[in-house]
């Protein structure tokens, strides 16, 4: 199951963590929109809600009234085709005998269904099939022999892939980044206390700093009383694996990821894709929202070229804002309706001109090829495509729902059979060298597995593309380090 969702954690030192927690899911709702959650401690028990839906919907008054204490972390939950069901919804929470556990968890684990097989043998009872359960269990069942930070580390040693979690035992707050740093995680201090969060644009909604990223194999934890928190470097790689798609794509242009604002990274693929495949045309337009950055960049290096003509950068597409999102809509029929609902060009920023059309990324080619029509039916004279990223080629199992092989426009053409298909005048991608150097990191300290097809994790069935140390799960119980 992947799951590309937005997790977060606070501890404060004498006000309730139901609000802060419930705005900073508000911040992260593009991380995810099929349910969302909050688990609170108040020094004597959890108390948990969780809901479908957006955090709007998700949350009542009462809801949040009953969520007492000042530690708690809250989730939102990526919809991913076939698992609307709410058991699969968090945080996850479970009591054991040493306590209460609470888990967020965003990425995907490759070896679930090892860890999981072997402590279902030893009498652990699955309510579901993810793998954010198993997580919780594996550590439960450690926390009986060790002490906390110990036991994290174990847990760490057994499971292999994606996962920034946080994650509440008793009344203290977590977080935790997987060794490659997959995806990402922060931590920021408030006016009265502390947080962990996907991105930082959640910290910034409770009027926080940012302190810095959660490292690669790095456990936070938050001191309960809220006044600061300790660090432990549990587990280190010797390459990282920061997935290139959430500068690209997911994450909110206004977040600072790796030291780097989003935003400032979109713009840069932008230049980039000028630099590497600029073409003269009248228009330079994005596709709202998610290619904005990537055109003004793309506009700019254009009109800074003095061997450029000049363009016009036009928002010559408007966007219904009240249509969800096409991308997990089940049938293409279906898609290709809610691409014509959600976007309707400015005809008068089209007809009679050519135009440069500027998205994020290529997919399995809906909307592109939706766009380039829609453009020749407006009258525009030719119309170029420039994308801010590599073909994807093969599939995300780390936890971007990236639809399967056979799905993907790229998967088995080249880009002029793409273009055809799409019907543009011209395509152009950007190259993988590029988004290394935007993003400021060497590509291998990237995951750039659904671009190149070769992963940096051991998954059953693909190739990878360095040496991978897949734990051994070994025994799930005994310290001996
Ligand atoms: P396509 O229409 O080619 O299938 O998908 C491309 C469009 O979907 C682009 O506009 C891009 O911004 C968006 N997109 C790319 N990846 C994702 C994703 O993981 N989820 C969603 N909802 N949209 C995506
Ligand atoms: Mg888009």
């Amino acid at each position: 199951m992947q799951e590309k969702c937005g997790v977060v954690g606070i501890s404060l030192e004498d006000r309730a963590a139901a609000r802060p927690l419930y705005y900073s899911l508000y911040a992260l709702q593009h991380r995810g929109q099929e349910s969302a959650g909050i688990v609170t401690h108040d020094g004597f028990q959890q108390h948990s809600h969780v809901g479908m839906g957006l955090v709007g919907d998700a949350f009542g008054p009462e809801d949040l009234q009953q969520l007492n204490g000042t530690q708690g972390i809250g989730h939102v939950r990526y919809p991913t085709a076939g698992s609307v069901n709410a058991p699969c919804a968090q945080p996850f929470s479970v009591s054991f005998k040493s306590g209460s556990l609470g888990l967020s968890h965003n990425g995907n684990l490759v070896n679930a269904d090892e860890v999981g097989d072997q402590l279902a043998n030893l009498g652990h009872a699955f309510t579901s099939d993810g793998d954010t359960e198993v997580i919780a269990h594996d550590l439960a069942r450690n926390l009986l022999e060790e002490d906390l930070v110990r036991a994290v580390k174990r847990t760490m040693s057994r499971i292999h892939g994606s996962y920034s979690l946080t994650i509440m035992h008793d009344d203290t707050v977590l977080g935790v980044r997987d060794p490659e740093g997959n995806r990402p995680l922060c931590i920021g201090e408030l006016e009265d206390g502390y947080a962990l969060a996907s991105e930082s644009a959640a910290i910034d909604t409770l009027d926080g700093e940012l302190i810095r990223d959660v490292k690669p194999g790095e456990l936070v934890v938050l001191h309960a009383d809220g006044t600061g928190y300790d660090t432990y470097q549990l587990v280190q790689a010797e390459n990282t694996a920061h997935c290139f798609f959430e500068h690209v794509y997911f994450a909110r242009p206004d977040s600072i990821i790796n030291e780097e604002l989003v935003y400032e990274v979109r713009r840069e693929l932008g230049r980039q894709l000028w630099d590497e495949s600029g073409i003269d045309s009248d228009v330079v337009m994005p596709v709202p929202d998610s290619g904005r950055s990537f055109a003004s960049g793309y506009a700019e290096a254009a009109n800074e070229d003095p061997n450029a003509d000049g363009v016009e950068f036009a928002e010559g597409l408007m966007k219904n804002r009240y249509v969800g999102r096409t991308f997990i809509m089940p049938t293409q029929d279906e898609r290709e309706r809610a691409v014509r609902m959600k976007l309707n060009p400015i005809k008068s920023t089209v007809e009679g001109k050519t135009v440069t059309l500027i998205d994020d990324s290529i997919v399995r080619g809906t909307t592109s090829t939706q766009l380039v029509e829609l453009m020749r039916d407006a009258g525009a004279e030719a119309v170029h495509v420039r994308i801010g990223a590599p073909q994807i080629i093969a599939p995300c199992y780390m936890g971007i729902d990236m639809a399967s092989r056979d799905e993907l426009i790229a998967a088995d053409r080249s880009v002029e059979e793409i273009r055809d298909e799409i019907e543009a005048d011209s395509l152009s991608y950007l190259s993988i060298d590029a988004v290394a150097a935007a993003l400021n990191q060497s590509k291998a300290d990237l995951c750039l597995g659904c671009v190149t097809g070769e992963y940096p994790y051991d998954i059953e069935g693909e190739t990878t593309d360095r040496e991978v140390d897949r734990p051994s799960i070994g025994d799930p119980q005994l310290a001996d380090d």
